[in-house]
């Protein structure tokens, strides 16, 4: 899918999943959606009924496949991973949709990207768990109505605002994942630093945390870097220098901001003045895709108040600005 240098930092390395968090109680942090969600899965396994479906948004790598597969261990079903741009015909999800079996949870990752065909048929699958569909050509066709097993399905998305709304209403529980706190984070490198057998003090997995821009995915993957390095160059131990200075090596700065994002404010700043910019000029002026840039960059430094999205276009901030080192007199809140 994308393959720029940030979706191969954010995908996930082999031997990831063992850090997966199994259980509600394992899984740190978002303590109201999991509060809300246990309750709603307890409720149904009480009365032998299926789980509602569910739906979360929020940015990568923030625990949303984790999140679902908890729910279908909880729930005792199985889980069928999909996603948006694999479902390409009616056909592939008909044909999944007709192999559930009660209970079964279907997840589909980036559900934003469902085409409007495959999306058509969701609407009766979900509603009245059935599809009809039109098999034969010509004078020969005929309506197929397809009862199907009740099922429960699980979207994710990085866009909600990009869901059709008959889509977003089919959701009875909907979610927002947030970015999580340097404590949350410092706690997931606790975790998955013993899962690994690596060691590491509190203060080294502070500074890996308060790097990881909110987001345990990356902290996983910083940790990693971490732990190479401390290998290779020192005696194994990871501390608060050490982290550091590792992560000094991987191009990572004290915010958390990585080549792509100094890129991203760097190309705002010089080739546009601060901006206002277009996403689809600044992409190609950083020769990244759109999406990466719109799903995976943008959203943190919004949040960190570096740029602004106005009707104009993108524009850096004061800090934005000064963040790379450029006059800031042209900034947005300037
Ligand atoms: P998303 O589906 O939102 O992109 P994932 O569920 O794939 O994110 O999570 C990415 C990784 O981050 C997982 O492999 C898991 O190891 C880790 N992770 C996510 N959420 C948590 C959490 N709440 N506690 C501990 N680790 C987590």
């Amino acid at each position: 899918e994308m393959l720029s240098e940030r979706a191969s930092i954010n995908s996930e390395a082999p031997g990831v999943n063992d850090l997966r968090p199994r259980r509600f109680a394992e899984y740190i942090g978002q303590r109201q959606v999991v509060n809300s969600i246990q309750i709603a899965v307890e409720a149904a396994k009480q009365r032998g009924d299926t789980l509602d479906h569910a739906l979360f948004h929020g940015p990568p790598g923030l625990g949303k496949t984790t999140i679902s597969q908890i729910i279908a261990r909880e729930m005792e079903t199985t889980l069928v991973h999909t996603s948006g741009p694999a479902l390409e015909r009616p056909a592939d999800v008909v044909g999944i949709l007709s192999n559930q079996k009660h209970g079964d949870v279907l997840f589909i990752d980036e559900i934003h990207r469902l085409s409007h065909a495959v999306e058509e048929y969701l609407y009766s699958a979900m509603e009245d768990y059935r599809v009809d569909f039109i098999a034969g050509a010509g004078a020969f066709a005929k309506t197929i109505n397809l009862p199907l097993q009740k099922f429960t399905l699980i979207g994710s998305t990085t866009r909600a605002g990009m869901l059709s709304p008959p889509l977003r209403e089919r959701f009875a529980l909907t979610y927002h994942l947030d970015y999580y706190s340097v404590g949350e984070l410092t706690h997931v490198v606790t975790r998955s630093a013993s899962i690994l057998s690596v060691s590491i003090d509190q203060p080294g997995a502070k500074v890996i945390a308060s790097r990881s821009r909110g987001t345990p995915r990356i902290a996983n993957n910083l940790l990693r870097r971490v732990r190479d390095y401390a290998q290779v160059r020192r005696e194994g131990e990871i501390d608060d220098e050490v982290a550091a200075e590792a992560l000094h090596v991987e191009g990572v700065d004290e915010l958390g901001l990585d080549r792509l994002d100094r890129l991203y404010l760097e190309t705002l700043a010089r080739n546009y003045g601060g901006g206002p910019a277009g996403i689809n000029a600044l992409a190609a002026s950083a020769n990244e895709e759109v999406q990466t840039l719109e799903d995976v960059v943008e959203p943190f430094l919004l949040k960190i108040g570096f740029i602004m999205r106005t009707p104009q276009g993108r524009r850096a901030t004061t800090r934005g600005m000064t963040h790379v080192g450029a006059p800031s007199d042209a900034a947005a809140d300037a």
